[in-house]
């Protein structure tokens, strides 16, 4: 088990009193250095990977553009810089899954918002979608994706909208941010049945997430039978969360993880605003997936 982060990430600044900042990072490196827990930082991967989820134009603009790509998601001098490294701490964790080794990716910014033409939403550039499609480079045929963040992962979607080799599941909460997600989205051509959303009402909590656990998300990885399971890991689900009204406990990340122990399974931050349950989430989720 691998948990990859880096100090340059904190570098990343939104505006002033948003949810999207340094210390959701610092806090839950203090907890993991307090728990003796290691991490490692990422390498460096060729950017060329990222073309394969957006385009070029795009990208040239991410480095170029200095201002607010929606108005909740700034491009200053660094971003480009630093998002790269997000990408490459998710692109580490692919890396670690070929030797058949758990991974988590601690990154800022997240990235399941991110389109391939654009950004928004406190993402620039699909960090879980761009370590999917490297695993595809590298022989993997089967990744499932499970994103459990309270927010729908409308990037994600549409990277694998239309291919069966990724199979796209998502559980969020209705009515909110990006206002997509809905359940009767279910892929497209040869995607057709590989993209599953389950939207749940408001303040619901472990016992009607782990009911859908069993009933859906086991039924359809054992199903698919993939290689492995990718995991866009944003703990803004979680009851203590300022920006989602959903009702989950920290350990319901670690049970939720148990429930997929025979995989090898990567995770990737995403959202999660509310600092130490942040943390301690990231924690239960690394601890489940280190044994
Ligand atoms: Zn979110």
């Amino acid at each position: 088990m691998k948990v990859f982060y880096d100090e340059r990430m904190l570098e990343h600044k939104q505006d002033y009193f948003h949810p999207e900042k340094k210390e959701r990072l610092e806090r839950s490196k203090e907890v993991l250095d307090e728990n003796g827990i290691k991490t490692y930082r990422p390498r460096e991967f060729d950017e060329e990977i990222f073309k394969k989820v957006h385009d070029e134009e795009y990208l040239d603009f991410l480095k170029k553009f200095r201002g607010y790509l929606t108005p909740d998601t700034i491009v200053r001098e660094n971003t480009y810089e630093i998002v790269k490294i997000s990408a490459f701490c998710s692109l580490s964790v692919g890396e670690t899954l070929l030797k058949g080794e758990n991974a988590f990716a601690l990154n800022r910014p997240p990235g399941h918002h991110a389109c391939r033409k654009n950004g928004g939403g406190f993402c620039y550039l699909n960090n879980i979608a761009i370590a999917a499609h490297y695993l595809k480079e590298k022989g993997i045929e089967r990744v499932f994706i499970l994103d459990w963040d309270g927010h729908h992962g409308n990037g994600t979607q549409e990277a694998f909208y239309n291919i069966n080799w990724v199979y796209y599941l998502s559980i969020h909460q209705k009515g909110i941010y990006p206002f997509t997600g809905y359940e009767h989205e279910t892929g497209e051509g040869e995607g057709k049945g590989f993209n599953r959303n389950i939207p749940v009402p408001y303040g619901i909590g472990d016992k009607d997430y782990l009911k859908i656990f069993d009933k859906i998300v086991l039924k359809e990885i054992e199903n698919y039978k993939p290689d492995l399971i990718l995991i866009s890991a944003g703990q803004d689900s979680h009851r203590n969360d300022p920006l989602v009204g959903l009702n989950l406990s920290t350990e319901c990340y670690g049970t939720f993880i148990k429930k997929i122990r025979d995989y090898t399974v990567g995770a990737v931050l995403e959202g999660g605003y509310d600092l130490n349950s942040l943390a301690y989430s990231n924690l239960e989720i690394i601890r489940e997936m280190s044994i």
